[in-house]
């Protein structure tokens, strides 16, 4: 068994919203139950087209249209929406001259906190200045991205699976969050220390509020149950 298999998985979503998920679907995730695959199918546009993103820089480059070849497994809705979003990538960064910094691991373990943060975190790249860059990419986001872009949920997250690395760079850090569906992009730069410091203290403070759901979850049946990989075993849905 893996230390990570002993702690509870924490991803975006639980802390963007500790309060508005399902508490009996809360608990299953942050308990590390195995839902149904079909639930993770919504993933793979934004994993093959990051894939394309890292790729497309791997010695200093501009990114362009043909670094994003539409993946011939898709479904047809699948390729029109991975095509406009690749055109919106290649719109929004292909002046901007970089080297990919490799991709992050698949999760990061907080031992102290109990937890395991799962999910992506963005792309990391060494600008033509030197300075560590990351692009956090979102299709179609749930809210327009705020023009302070660290009191977003997903900067922040962001920000906690790449601390080391932000670390071990040791000098600022720029942020680009881009929407490829709405065609919109922030971009920020400021000196980590005081940031990551701020991102911790929400991690702690969103932990023990999940900590607290969890302890007598009940179902509560909602747009929740469209995404939830356990709808199929809920006694509450299925009845
Ligand atoms: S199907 Fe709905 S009610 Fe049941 S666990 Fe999932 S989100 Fe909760």
């Amino acid at each position: 068994m893996h230390l990570t298999d002993e702690l509870s998985k924490v991803t975006l979503a639980h802390l963007r919203d500790p309060d508005g998920r399902c508490a009996l679907r809360l608990s299953k995730e942050f308990e590390n139950q195995r839902a149904s695959v079909s639930a993770n199918i919504r993933f793979r546009l934004s994993g093959r087209l990051e894939e394309s993103a890292s790729l497309a820089q791997t010695s200093l480059d501009s990114p362009r249209l043909s670094h994003f070849p539409t993946p011939r497994d898709f479904l047809p809705e699948e390729r029109a929406v991975f095509a406009a979003a690749s055109r919106w990538y290649v719109e929004i960064f292909g002046d901007r001259r970089a080297t990919s910094a490799g991709t992050y691991d698949f999760s990061t373990p907080r031992s102290e906190l109990g937890i395991n943060l799962v999910g992506g975190a963005g792309l990391r790249f060494i600008t033509d200045d030197g300075l560590p860059e990351i692009r956090i990419l979102q299709y179609a986001g749930r809210s327009a991205i705020p023009e302070s872009l660290f009191d977003a949920p997903e900067v922040r997250f962001s920000m906690l699976r790449n601390e080391a690395w932000i670390r071990s760079t040791g000098s600022p850090l720029l942020v680009t969050v881009a929407d490829l569906i709405r065609g919109e992009a922030f971009v920020q730069s400021l000196s980590p220390e005081p940031l990551l410091t701020a991102c911790n203290d929400w991690l702690a403070t969103c932990v023990e509020r999940i900590r607290e759901r969890v302890i007598d979850p009940k179902p509560e049946m909602g747009t929740d149950c469209a995404w939830c990989g356990f709808i199929s075993s809920c006694d509450a849905v299925m009845k």
